[in-house]
């Protein structure tokens, strides 16, 4: 590399000291890192606004205008000068400037870089001021607007102006975006010549792209908004690309290379099953068994991830594969994160296993040592068909006969080393199938991109007869109305969830909220006539299972937790869950939550509190969640939702995948695009050693579009 490969620091104005704060801030070292740092948006300058018409939702304004008078403020609002006194420079906090066009007057406010504004900005002389205007005290002002002379133009050659991504220490430090701006215009005068395309010419002419020069340059810099339409989508289309080629391919290696256990019979046991159902199979249901069943005899190892909103019967699909394999010879094992989970699972399972005569076990930590050998024994003859489990179940001293199926239940909870623990249970070095499931609804581009190189099956369809489930938002001042209703519901048999928040912060604090809420429920329904159970995880596990069974079997009227029960728990008769502090929650947890309601036959309700403190961002989520009932909706909305994170402009911060210009929420059109483009690519070329793929391997291995750990999504 020429000149790309040079650091930061040697172009003018940037030094050693601002070369590490942008690689701090930004993660770019070189010329060819920040000619691949993309503005986020674009500001049309080309027009100048009048004063008076300015209004505060106006996302940003350029005006013309004259400065009237400039005034100095220290703390508690004194005027520190006012033009004629002596400056003590110390003392100022803030400036405050008037200006005025033909259509009124404006104020603009610094609370930084004050000395240097109120040097510039002399009574009398004319600038063109560019910034936000914002309501203070019923009055417009605009603060820290950024100031150019009307004749230095700059901003008149190129109307439309990148934005970058910045943060406050960059600004702080001097990075402004005008900085940014300056710092790319060099950089590409320097770089340009040597950009490398780095699609083959057939894709460019194929898709109609632009090159990878003229889209870098305009970027940037755009001619105008036609030039800038055709470089965002090039580059958007060639990230999207890479990431999509790279994901195909590693699975397509996979299913290839890697061997699985072939079973092709759909033996009397999964018949058996089948038939003593209690209810029809929903076409969804359906469907993504017939996709596992085609999995399972193609002789290659399965690795599918099946999704479903909470509720849409996936715990039928995965005894049911599990009969697949056991009707072929193998055993089968399900896992879940929880015990609570497991005995729930344990207890459904073995009822639909009855008419099979299937042996089933369960398998947690608090078995005894007694079960633990006899289960150790049924698992090693191959005499136990199923086995339930927690993470005991892949402790080394638990050995299989024959495992030919593993399913993982609410998979983000499980890392990917425990996973390959289980892959070295399989018969005769063979992997077992494996099926992971998750009610995490997630965005359909998301898990295309997260979960890209494994199968993907999707319920889509919730079988019939639920109820849905009433939602509403309520404040402090409607809290007594609440527990008026929440009485006349357990008089009518029925129970109620009570969940609080965890705010990670502080444990105790935590603890203390959850110990308050918890006493203030108990004093509103006291004993004898109702029942309170408290869960949370600085428990002992044998109290949480004890309060949870309490529960569960219908003993306790309330269960008041922190968000433990938020995966998979059924109590088909607790018809309200009540969210304490909702809008600490984010939109998929609120989903989870609610999901635990509704699955009886009486309708239900999600109560959702909010504190007086509670942010426009999320009352959004709370309304949102009042609106819609569809997992997959909410997954979308939050995801567009989802602020800007630490970094202003980037939409996907707290992703394991560094998009740096596409957007997996807004682009799902062209990400679609790219991905079936990709498949036609390794289709034609499934190992890319054609001629004209050279630069596709070449671009692959750089290895930067492959997403890294998603083990920890939720
Ligand atoms: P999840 O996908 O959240 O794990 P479950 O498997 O726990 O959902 O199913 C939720 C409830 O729906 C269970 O009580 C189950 O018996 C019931 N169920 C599953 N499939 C069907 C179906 N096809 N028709 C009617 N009820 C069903
Ligand atoms: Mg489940």
């Amino acid at each position: 590399m020429g000149e790309l490969g040079n650091s930061i620091q040697f172009l003018s104005g940037v030094g050693p000291k601002r070369a590490d704060l942008i690689k701090r801030e930004l993660g770019l070292e070189t010329l060819n890192d920040l000619i691949h740092f993309f503005p986020f948006r674009y500001i049309d300058r080309s027009g100048i606004q009048m004063i008076g018409e300015l209004t505060p939702d106006l996302a940003y304004c350029q005006i013309k205008a004259r400065v009237l008078t400039r005034t100095l403020y220290g703390p508690s609002a004194s005027i520190v000068s006012q033009e004629t006194n002596p400056i003590h420079w110390g003392a100022v906090k803030r400036l405050s400037v008037m200006v005025e066009d033909e259509s009124g007057r404006i104020e603009l406010v610094f609370f930084k870089g004050i000395k240097w504004s109120f040097s510039r900005l002399t009574p009398g002389s004319t600038f063109i001021f560019f910034g936000k205007p914002q309501e203070f005290n019923g009055r417009l002002n605009i603060p820290h607007p950024e100031i150019d002379a009307p004749q230095e133009g700059t901003m008149a050659q190129n109307t439309l102006t990148g934005v970058y991504p910045s943060t406050e220490k960059l600004k702080n430090g001097g990075v402004t975006g005008k900085q940014m701006c300056r710092l790319q215009s060099a950089a590409l005068a320097l770089c340009l010549p040597e950009i490398q395309e780095t699609l083959p010419e057939y894709i460019i002419r194929d898709k109609g792209l632009v090159s990878l020069q003229y889209a870098l340059k305009n970027v940037h810099f755009p001619k105008d908004s036609y030039a800038l339409q055709k470089s965002v989508h090039r580059l958007k289309f060639e990230e999207l690309f890479f990431l999509q080629l790279s994901l195909l391919k590693q699975k397509y290696i996979r299913s290839r290379g890697e061997k699985g256990i072939p079973m092709p019979k759909v033996g009397p046991e999964f018949n058996a099953c089948y038939n003593a159902l209690p209810y029809s199979l929903t076409g969804a249901q359906q469907r993504v068994i017939k996709e596992i069943r085609a999995d399972l005899i193609s002789g290659h190892q399965m690795n599918r991830l099946l999704q479903g909103d909470v509720g849409s019967g996936k715990t039928m699909v995965a005894v049911l594969s599990a009969l697949l394999a056991i009707g072929n010879g193998y055993q089968a094992c399900i896992m879940a994160p929880t015990e609570v989970l497991a005995q729930q699972h344990f207890a459904n399972i073995s009822r639909y296993l009855s008419p099979t005569g299937v042996k089933c076990a369960l398998l947690t930590g608090s078995s005894t040592q007694k079960e633990r050998r006899e289960i150790h024994a049924g698992l090693e003859d191959g005499s136990i068909g199923l086995i339930v489990g927690t993470h005991a179940l892949i402790e080394d001293d638990v050995r299989f006969k024959a495992l030919g199926l593993a399913v993982i239940d609410e998979q983000h909870r499980f890392g990917v080393d425990q996973r390959a623990k289980l892959w070295a249970k399989g018969p005769n070095g063979l992997p077992p199938h494996v099926l992971v499931m998750t009610a995490t609804p997630i965005p359909r581009t998301l898990a295309m991109t997260l979960y890209g190189d494994l199968d993907v099956s999707v319920i889509d369809e919730m079988p019939p007869g639920r109820k849905p489930v009433q939602t509403i938002c309520i404040g402090q001042n409607r809290r007594n109305a609440m527990y008026r209703f929440l009485r006349d519901e357990i008089a009518r048999g029925r129970q109620v969830f009570v969940v609080y928040p965890l705010i990670f912060e502080s444990e105790k604090i935590d603890l203390q909220n959850l110990q308050n809420g918890y006493e203030e429920i108990v004093n509103a329904f006291p004993l004898p006539d109702y029942k309170v159970a408290l869960v949370h995880g600085q428990q002992k596990a044998e109290e949480k299972n004890f309060n949870m069974s309490a529960f569960a079997a219908g003993r306790a009227n309330i269960l008041v937790s922190t968000t433990v029960i938020e995966v998979g728990v059924d109590v088909p008769n607790a018809s309200v869950m009540v969210i304490e502090s909702a809008q600490r929650f984010g939109l998929s947890q609120l989903h989870q939550l609610r999901g635990r309601v509704g699955r009886g036959a009486e309708k239900s309700y999600c109560i959702l509190v909010k504190d007086v403190k509670t942010t426009k961002e999320a009352q959004q989520r709370l309304d949102l969640m009042c609106a819609t009932e569809d997992g997959f909706e909410i997954a979308e909305e939050d995801m567009k939702m989802r602020g800007p994170g630490d970094l202003e402009g980037t939409q996907q911060s707290g992703l394991p995948i560094n998009l740096r210009i596409a957007s997996l929420a807004k682009d799902g059109l062209l990400l679609n695009e790219a991905r079936a483009y990709a498949q036609s690519v390794l289709d034609a070329d499934p190992s890319l050693t054609e001629p004209q793929n050279r630069l596709l391997i070449t671009e692959l291995r750089k290895d930067k579009y492959v997403a890294k750990d998603y083990s920890n999504i939720s």
